[in-house]
């Protein structure tokens, strides 16, 4: 376990120094057991120890310590009880991303690398106020049959089966909503056919960065 809480710090402190969120802002869990590890709410991720990261149940019950989990841990908890492959989950307010879901809109298929996420596009979650659990609701909505998706007026969530895995789709889901806004400023952009997102899809099965 402390691995994998050690684990959860340094990609947290990573959300800080790449840029994807900033302060305290967003979370990152794990599963672990019959629950999973999560990042606390309110600590600067800068000053993040071992004992600072908190297990949650899947019944939603955690340790009363001096630290209380993320108040967004709710939809960590529907998505582990939900998607059966997700293994940690990174939830950040990304400035691209969070951009496009203002305006409460996904990303098309202007680029073949959206089908990352695992479809033909990058949903939007429809707008509720954070920590709910009808925003759970609506991100398990936009993620049906992806693994990351934007929220409207906050940000992105990206799943994968571990945790490196899952911070690099957040990391492409900020780089393809950075793309997405700037062919925008040239006009409309062309979409790619469902047919030809389908063959991508079957090739992004293997696909390795690099
Ligand atoms: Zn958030």
């Amino acid at each position: 376990m402390k691995q994998l809480k050690r684990e959860i710090i340094k990609f947290a402190k990573k959300l800080n120094i790449t840029g994807l969120s900033a302060l305290r802002s967003g979370n990152i869990s794990v599963r672990y057991k019959k629950g999973f590890l999560i990042t606390p709410s309110g600590v600067k991720y800068s000053s993040l120890e071992i004992k600072d990261i908190i297990f949650v149940g899947l019944d939603g019950k955690f340790s009363k310590n001096k630290n209380k989990p993320s108040s967004e841990w709710r939809f960590h908890q529907d998505i582990y009880i939900n998607k059966k492959d997700a293994n940690a989950i990174v939830h950040a307010h990304s400035t691209n991303a969070t951009a496009i879901s203002v305006h409460k809109k996904g990303i098309p298929a202007f680029h073949y690398m959206v089908a990352l996420a695992g479809g033909n596009d990058i949903r939007c979650a429809k707008y509720a106020t954070f920590g709910t659990r009808n925003l759970s609701k609506n991100i398990l909505q936009a993620l049906s049959g992806r693994k990351a998706c934007l929220i409207a007026n906050h940000g992105q969530i990206a799943f994968e089966d571990n945790l490196p895995k899952a911070f690099e789709l957040a990391e492409e889901v900020e780089n393809i909503s950075l793309q997405y806004i700037t062919s925008l400023k040239l006009g409309k952009p062309k979409i790619l056919s469902i047919k030809e997102m389908r063959t991508v899809l079957s090739k992004a099965k293997n696909y390795k960065r690099g």
